[in-house]
């Protein structure tokens, strides 16, 4: 049996982010990765924004952890060379009763420490965005767009230049507590078993399952998994926008059907929010009726068929239907008893932009 001093399961932005933070603190670190590639999971399938952290419950992990991430993500992209734009988001208003949920966007925003947004007028709104129709927008400078890919490379090259190593197809099946350590049986094509001083479970969807697997881990810290998949159609063509375009949300606390650039321009909308049982990235093509009538009520020039289904991802949620939505956790030794465990649920948006706050964290988490 291996001797590892950290083990970090899960070989997405957070995992490896952590990973990264850990080699450079010094530990020895293996990335158990259960598919045949890092990245593979819900950090390939989301909007690759980088939030600005707007509408999260103040004090929340969600709201502090994005302000956070979202500086630090800037400074990594842009020290490491990792593709991303400040292009900047209008959230817009399309109704007299959107207008005035917009000072309440940005009272909210203040109350988190985003201190930017600038108040725009239809007028000056269609200044920055000839084809856009709307009562009113607050425009966003700090948001910007990431390519997740080029990041995860850095990360990992970074974790791996401090001396940690990613091994993939090694799915990591349970585990118990022992007196020498944290004992890790893990499956793939040549099963093995490792012993590690400190482990953090970033396996994300599967997060809440692999807790449950692990003995001498009470249950009662580990919250029920729901899974509500969020789905993206493209614009066939280019579109007329230079910036990122989100309607006011709503009483729920999903974005809604916002517009979203990739690095080459290319558009997209989504994602959509539909609970699942299971995780299921299937498309229903029909849903494209329903996202032209969203995008058309702040694009009316959107051309009628010029959606096409693209992408789908699951949001890992411990809320279900109905509850209020839940914050990130990152749960230590401190809150479970485990010594030399730490839990990461919950790690659906802004994990992205957080990543990085993330992995200070869960950092410090294991060092108390
Ligand atoms: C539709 C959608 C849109 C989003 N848009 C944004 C956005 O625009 N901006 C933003 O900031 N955030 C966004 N997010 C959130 C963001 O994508 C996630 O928070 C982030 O990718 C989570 O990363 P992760 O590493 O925790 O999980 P994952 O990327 O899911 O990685 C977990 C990894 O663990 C592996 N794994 C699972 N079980 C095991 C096991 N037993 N053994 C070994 N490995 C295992 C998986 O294969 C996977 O590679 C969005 C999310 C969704 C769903």
């Amino acid at each position: 049996m291996d001797d590892i001093d950290t083990v970090v399961i899960g070989a997405g932005v957070v995992g490896l982010a952590c990973a990264r933070a850990l080699a450079l603190a010094g530990h020895e670190v293996v990335i158990l990765e259960s598919e045949s590639a890092f990245g593979t999971a819900t950090s390939a399938r989301n909007s690759e924004v980088i939030h600005a952290g707007l509408y999260y419950p103040t004090g929340s992990r969600r709201a502090r952890l994005c302000v956070r991430g979202k500086r630090l993500l800037y400074d990594y992209c842009e020290a490491h060379g990792v593709a991303h734009r400040r292009c900047g988001k209008l959230v817009v208003a399309c109704s007299d009763d959107e207008l005035h949920r917009l000072d309440a966007v940005m009272a909210q925003a203040a109350a988190n420490g985003v201190d930017d947004l600038q108040r725009l007028s239809a007028n000056e709104a269609r200044a920055l965005e000839p084809a856009l129709d709307c009562r009113g927008a607050l425009l966003s400078p700090s948001t910007g767009i990431v390519d997740s890919h080029g990041l995860m490379l850095a990360l990992l090259a970074d974790a791996e230049a401090a001396g940690a190593m990613l091994a993939v197809q090694s799915p990591v099946l349970r585990g118990e507590s022992t007196a020498a350590g944290l004992i890790l049986d893990i499956g793939g094509a040549t099963p093995s078993r490792l012993r590690a001083r400190q482990v953090v479970n970033a396996a994300g969807l599967h997060a809440c399952d692999l807790a449950r697997r692990i003995e001498g881990l009470d249950p009662r810290h580990v919250p029920q998994a729901h899974y509500a998949q969020g789905a993206y159609f493209s614009l066939a063509g280019r579109a007329p926008f230079r910036h990122l375009i989100y309607p006011v949300p709503g009483e729920s606390s999903h974005l809604g059907v916002h517009l979203t650039l990739d690095l080459g321009g290319q558009a997209r909308f989504g994602p959509s929010f539909r609970w699942v049982d299971e995780i299921d990235y299937q498309i229903d093509p029909a849903d494209g009726a329903g996202f032209e009538a969203e995008v058309r009520r702040y694009w009316p020039g959107l051309p009628s068929g010029a959606l096409q289904p693209g992408y789908a991802g699951v949001r890992p949620k411990i809320s279900g239907p109905g509850e209020p939505a839940a914050d990130f956790r990152i749960d230590g030794p401190a809150l479970h008893g485990l010594a030399g465990w730490v839990n990461l649920f919950g790690i659906e948006s802004p994990g992205l932009t957080a990543a990085l706050a993330i992995a200070e964290q869960v950092r410090e988490a294991l060092a108390a």
